[in-house]
């Protein structure tokens, strides 16, 4: 059974939910670019949700991580990230508009200027985060710093807890049941504005990172019965279970909304097509082809993608339009996920773009 985009958005209503950025976003069609790759490409531009200066796809996923914690009446919000973390920084603000204290537990991947605070970690500042620095220890990978960031987060918890606070831990991405619910209404709206202008996506392309963003949009493609083929590009490494917790996010969010059961679940690994062949050198290391893609879209058309997430998955969409993997003439739509705050972070993150 497919359900329409209204009933999708009545089912959506029904749960916490708390007002963050401004919607819909606009979509609407890259004509130069257009005509210079040979496809009708349209762009959805979730890099403006709002409501501070920038926005990404973390705002909708807020909206009902935001909401459930005011309704369970939590006072400290706790997330975890890497220290330029865009989802990190979009948690801070959008807890303390709402009078809840955020707590972060940031893994150092670049080195920190204590003189020159820069981008998110700034901003993380200004909205009077709790920072805590997590420095990796001697060789130790990023995974493990993150891994032992998420303990140390629990163990806050657990204190603040004894002394009767009431808190909530979101994890890395916003990217849980809750979360994921922001994308099947991403998805829904995005829909909405498509079938308003008549136009069938054959593609949609996003870069992705937890997986939240991707859930959730798989889970409202197969809600509303549509075909377009959805194109993952990662920014880091894909595990062998990606698509699997994946999976699961999808037919967790939608059981929040009702929906499915675990016997026969609506959204399943195999939807998946999770790419990390444009990510390399490695997470918030930037490459040529990215580097390239980042120019070709300010210079044609004015708009900004950043070099760790959006314009790598930008550079896999060229790349595809190049080897034929999009076909001349395809319908594809890119969701801007954010970033723009990359641009003035650390060199190493920003890369050759000036
Ligand atoms: C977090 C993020 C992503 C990835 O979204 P996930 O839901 O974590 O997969 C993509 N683009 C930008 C700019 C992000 O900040």
């Amino acid at each position: 059974m497919t359900y329409t985009t209204k009933e999708a958005r009545e089912l959506l209503g029904k749960l916490p939910k708390t007002a963050l950025g401004f919607f819909p976003t606009p979509l609407y069609k890259l004509d130069k670019l257009s005509a210079e790759l040979g496809i009708e490409l349209y762009i959805k531009r979730d890099d403006f949700t709002g409501s501070n200066l920038f926005g990404g796809n973390k705002t909708r996923k807020l909206e009902y991580l935001i909401g459930k914690a005011k309704a369970e009446g939590c006072d400290h919000i706790f997330t975890y990230g890497a220290v330029q973390s865009n989802h990190a920084m979009q948690t801070v603000w959008a807890a303390a508009k709402n009078g809840i204290k955020p707590v972060i537990y940031l893994a150092a991947i670049v080195p920190i200027d204590e003189n020159d605070i820069k981008a998110n970690l700034l901003l993380d500042r200004i909205y009077d985060a709790e920072i805590h620095i997590v420095e990796p220890l001697e060789g130790e990978s990023f995974m493990d710093t993150e891994e032992r960031s998420f303990k140390m987060g629990e163990e806050h918890i657990k204190r603040l807890e004894a002394e009767g606070h009431k808190c909530m831990n979101i994890p890395v991405g916003g990217a849980d049941e809750t979360g994921s619910l922001g994308y099947i209404g991403g998805i829904t709206e995005l829909y909405e504005q498509a079938d308003a202008l008549g136009v069938e996506f054959d593609y949609l392309y996003h870069a992705t990172g937890s997986g939240g963003t991707m859930a959730g949009m798989m889970a409202g493609r197969n809600l509303l019965g549509r075909n377009t083929v959805i194109r993952s590009i990662s920014a880091m490494e894909i595990g062998r279970s990606y698509a699997k917790h994946a999976a699961s996010l999808s037919n967790g969010a939608l059981a929040l909304m009702g929906i499915g059961s675990p016997d026969d679940p609506l959204v399943k690994a195999e939807d998946f097509a999770p790419d990390d062949n444009y990510y390399a050198p490695g997470y918030e290391i930037p490459n040529e082809a990215t580097t390239k893609a980042i120019k070709l879209l300010a210079k044609t058309e004015g708009i900004l993608v950043d070099p760790v997430y959006s314009g790598k998955a930008f550079s896999a969409l060229l790349d595809h339009v190049k080897t034929g993997k999009i076909e001349q003439g395809s319908k594809v739509v890119f969701v801007h996920t954010g970033g723009a705050t990359v641009f003035f972070a650390e060199k190493e993150i920003l890369g050759d773009v000036f």
